[in-house]
Parts: structure tokens; C-alpha cells; sequence
């Protein structure tokens, strides 16, 4: 599976799932731009890919605010003059019950994951159409598929697998793909927070996650990231509007 010296934008890749994807394209020879909220989030990430003999630059940009984005894209362009690979990562959580649940909580979580993917693909795709090549990976979720005090969450991940088929479906023809991996339970600093929230260990939220997976374990980071390397390939390029569950389960 080919990414060598393509290059690829990693959104919230200062930890977690996203910091594992950045590490496994530069190891597979890609050139990374790695994206937090601050520059500092992207050092750990950065490092580990330049102490490893990859290359990389950290980038600070809120993928919800639209200048953020097309400074994150602009500076990418100048470092590396391309821009092949999109991976729509960063992501929060503000989960409460639906009678509980504020505006802002709603508004937060809706402007990160939808306003976030549409911003950085709108910016990446100007790039992308040009040079006749793109992937565009974006972040579904199983919880798309509903989940208890995750109104807000849910509905951008849903939201997310529309956007990706829409994608496809607009930039097919400019030989841009565009595909979603929709994760279960990834062992994060995410699923951490859950964990705290509902008052429950975390090693205890993990044993009950596994038992309701067929491989009877919870994922980590690789198990993701490599879902979303097959996508980010050169060879993927007749796949496209597709939605990949790692979840360890059917
Ligand atoms: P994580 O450990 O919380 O990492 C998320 C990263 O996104 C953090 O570095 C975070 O920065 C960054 N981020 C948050 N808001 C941002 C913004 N506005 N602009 C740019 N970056 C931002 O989460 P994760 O578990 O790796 O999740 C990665 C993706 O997988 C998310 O889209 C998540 O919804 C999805 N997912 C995760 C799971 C799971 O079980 N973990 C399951 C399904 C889907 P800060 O450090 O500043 O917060």
C-alpha cells in the first residue's frame, strides 16, 4: 500500500488516533503535516515521526474556525508544495443526557466534527482538483448509529457519513476519493474522559467494551490507523463514499 512521498494533513494529531495515523503514514514513507489546536500539541507527535527518520511539521489550527483552516492549508502548501492526503481526525466530546445537555454543548461538538470536516475538505479539495489525485479520509463513529448521552456526537458522526458520500460522489471525477472510518471503542484519552464521566474505572469501562466485541478486546490507536491507511493508498483509488467499521464486531 503505497503513501510514499505523498504528503498528508492530520487533524488533532497531538495525541491519540491521530497521532498514531501521522506516525504510521510517515513510517510508510509520507510527508506529515501535523495538526492540533496549538503548536505545542503537534511537538510529541512531530518528534516521534523526525526522531524516526520521517518528515514532518507541526501546524496549530481550530478546525472550526475557517481563517485557522486556510492558514493550517496555506502553510502546508508552502512546506511541501502539495497536498495529497486529508485526515478529518480531530474530534471532542461533550456528552449529557438530552434533557441535560446545553447549547453549547450541542454547538461545540457540531462545529468541531461537521464544520471542521467541511472547512478542512473545502480547503483541501482547492488544492486536490488541480493535480487530478486526493484522499480524503474523514471520522464517523459507531455511535452514529445512536448512543446514550451522545445527541450531539452522534449526530455529527451520522452527519459525517453523508458528508462522505457527498464527497465522493462531487469529487470522483477529479480522481479524489473520499472515505470514512467509523471506530467502536479505541483505548484514548477519549474514552478515558467517558470513563470519568460516568463515574466508572477506567480499566472496568474497558473489560465491559471488550465483552461486547467478537475479538473480545477494546481497540487501540494502530488498529484505526491502519484502516485509514488502506483508504489513504494510492492503490485505493477505486474506493470511494465507503464506510469502514473498526470495531472488532460485526
Ligand atoms: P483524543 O485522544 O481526544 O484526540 C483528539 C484530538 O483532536 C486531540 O489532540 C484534540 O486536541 C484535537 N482537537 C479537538 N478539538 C480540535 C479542534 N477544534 N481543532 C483541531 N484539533 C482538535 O480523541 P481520539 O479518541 O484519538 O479520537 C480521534 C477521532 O476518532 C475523533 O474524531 C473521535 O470522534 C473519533 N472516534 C474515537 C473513538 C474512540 O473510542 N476513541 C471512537 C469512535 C470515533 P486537544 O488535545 O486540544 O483536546
Amino acid at each position: 500500500m503505497t503513501v510514499a512521498n505523498r504528503v498528508a494533513v492530520v487533524t488533532g494529531s497531538g495525541r491519540g488516533i491521530g497521532a498514531e495515523t501521522a506516525k504510521q503514514l510517515a513510517h510508510h514513507g509520507a510527508k506529515v503535516v501535523v495538526s492540533d489546536v496549538t503548536k505545542e500539541l503537534t511537538e510529541a507527535t512531530v518528534s516521534a515521526i523526525c526522531d524516526a527518520g520521517g518528515d514532518a511539521i507541526g501546524v496549530a489550527a481550530d478546525v472550526s474556525q475557517r481563517s485557522q483552516v486556510e492558514s493550517l492549508f496555506s502553510s502546508a502548501l508552502k512546506e511541501y508544495g502539495r497536498i495529497d492526503i486529508l485526515i478529518n481526525n480531530a474530534g471532542i466530546i461533550r456528552d449529557n443526557l438530552v434533557y441535560k445537555m446545553t447549547d453549547e454543548d450541542f454547538d461545540a461538538v457540531l462545529n468541531v466534527h461537521l464544520k471542521g470536516t467541511f472547512l478542512c475538505s473545502q480547503a483541501a479539495q482547492k488544492i486536490m482538483v488541480p493535480n487530478h489525485y486526493g484522499r480524503i479520509i474523514n471520522f464517523s463513529s459507531t455511535s452514529a448509529l445512536g448512543n446514550r448521552g451522545q445527541m450531539n456526537y452522534s449526530a455529527a458522526k451520522a452527519g459525517i457519513q453523508g458528508m462522505t458520500k457527498t464527497l465522493a460522489i462531487e469529487l470522483g471525477r477529479y480522481g479524489i476519493t473520499c472515505n470514512a472510518v467509523a471506530p467502536g471503542f479505541i483505548e484514548t484519552d477519549m474514552t478515558k474522559a467517558t470513563a470519568t464521566r460516568m463515574g466508572v474505572d477506567f480499566e472496568e469501562l474497558k473489560t465491559l467494551a471488550a465483552k461486547e466485541a467478537a475479538v473480545l478486546r477494546v481497540g487501540v490507536p494502530a488498529d484505526v490507523a491502519y484502516a485509514v491507511l488502506f483508504f489513504a493508498a494510492d492503490e485505493s483509488s477505486f474506493i470511494t463514499g465507503q464506510v469502514l467499521y473498526v470495531k472488532g464486531g460485526v
